[in-house]
């Protein structure tokens, strides 16, 4: 796949929309890593031995679950295709693999490779076809036990209800809407570089993505300024141009739910401060899903634009006051996946990510990740963890063996 790194990323941004060169950044690699973290992962897993009051030892045997059914959304296609696939096949399952059919074209290369490399027939099934159709067949097998599922928190709901009666095991990975909590004391120049990253790239449709923005009370008309600013600057255009910071959105009904939501946040009242319209690129780009980079302020966190997930290039601005109220603002929405906070506060760091009612929670950063940690959210972003033992645990059935002595 690593030779081939040209062919997956043109492949990727085809696909979906995105700029090339983000499928080469984050993508691709990350892809790789997948592949090769699970594959020497599995060499140094542990099991557990104890001995029972010098009466016994019980120890843990791990056996593969058996077929392991692998379920991926559109917006990071192989990434997220390999972040289930890898670790159920360390763990010694076969898999039957199903891509979004948005995006199925990585996950047909990948099925390429995989026989060119001589991986034996059966291993590893990767079916296209529809999410109510095919995905939902497989909620349904029987002979499928565990599903490992990353998409839209209604999806997942609607899986969980199948599974869930056949007492299969289930790992979620769902929506969010998290937030990026801003202090008066942070580093403002990194903060607001990694916040425009945050906020827009794969144009806004990562799951890490920060969509409401939490600014304290006096840095928060600087902060607008400085960052509507570089918004507006962010070029949207050809995803072939290595200058484009953002590309298409993945489809024509996608971008028409996303500036559905503009409507709906100007019907709350809220303001556009940039963007909220369609980009019209001209030549064989035209008529393509392009759409400007949009911050809004002005809403309540109540609102439907603070609460529900947009998955797109919109932002929303909120002031606060004290760290209490930036907490409560945070976990003010049904969802829990990541969160983002900016402060040179040690104390305060540690305390604020205890609060915060999130899965993952970067401080000074976003988006670094190490495969060995705990991946997943908390309320409707899921439930299971994903990442390092917990995966391959995930893809393995635990028997405890207690041998007299
Ligand atoms: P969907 O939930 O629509 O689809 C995800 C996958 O499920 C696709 O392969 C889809 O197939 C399939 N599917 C659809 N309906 C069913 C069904 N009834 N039974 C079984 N499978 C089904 O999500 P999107 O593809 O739109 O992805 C965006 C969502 O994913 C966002 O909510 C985002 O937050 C979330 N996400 C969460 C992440 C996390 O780690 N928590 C990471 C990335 C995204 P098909 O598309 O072929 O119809």
């Amino acid at each position: 796949m690593e030779r081939d790194v040209d062919r997956f990323a043109e492949a990727e941004s085809q696909d979906n929309g995105k700029p090339v060169h983000l499928a080469h950044e984050v993508d691709i690699p990350r892809a790789v890593a997948n592949l090769r973290f699970f594959a020497t992962a599995i060499l140094h897993q542990q099991s557990e031995a104890h001995l029972t009051d010098g009466l016994a030892v019980n120890y843990t045997d791990r056996q593969p679950i058996g077929v392991a059914g692998c379920i991926s959304p559109w917006n990071l296609p192989l990434y997220l295709f390999t972040w289930k696939v890898a670790p159920a096949l360390a763990a010694g399952c076969t898999v039957v693999a199903k891509p979004s059919e948005v995006t199925p074209w990585t996950a047909y290369l990948l099925s390429r490779v995989c026989a060119e490399e001589g991986l034996p027939p059966g291993v590893l099934n990767i079916v296209h076809g529809l999410g109510p159709k095919v995905g939902a067949a497989m909620s349904a097998h029987p002979d499928i036990p565990a599903i490992s599922f990353t998409g839209g928190t209604r999806t997942g709901a609607e899986i969980a209800r199948t599974a869930a009666p056949l007492f299969k095991k289930l790992s979620l990975e769902l929506g969010g809407k998290n937030p990026v909590i801003v202090f008066d004391d942070c580093d403002f120049e990194a903060m607001l570089t990694t916040t425009v990253r945050s906020s827009f790239r794969n144009q806004g449709q990562i799951c890490l993505c920060g969509s409401r923005i939490l600014v304290q009370r006096g840095s928060y008309d600087r902060f607008r300024a400085a960052f509507v600013e570089r918004t507006k600057a962010l070029h949207v255009g050809d995803p072939k141009d290595p200058g484009s910071d953002l590309g298409a959105l993945v489809s024509k009904a996608h971008l028409e739910k996303v500036l559905g939501h503009v409507e709906i946040a100007k019907s709350e009242g809220g303001r556009i401060l940039c963007g909220g319209d369609q980009v019209h690129l001209e030549g064989a780009l035209s008529g393509g899903w392009y759409m400007r980079p949009t911050v809004i302020e002005g809403l309540g966190p109540q609102c439907r634009t603070n609460q529900e997930e947009i998955f797109g290039p919109v932002v929303t601005l909120q002031p606060f006051d004290t760290e209490a109220e930036a907490l409560t603002l945070a976990n003010s929405t049904p969802y829990g996946l990541a969160a983002v906070i900016w402060t040179k506060d040690l104390q305060r760091a540690h305390r604020v990510a205890r609060g915060v009612q999130s899965g993952i929670v970067w401080v000074n950063c976003w988006m670094l990740r190490d495969l060995r940690t705990p991946f997943g959210g908390v309320k409707q972003s899921g439930v299971g963890r994903e990442g390092g033992w917990e995966a391959l645990r995930f893809f393995t059935e635990a028997k405890n063996v207690c041998v007299r002595l």
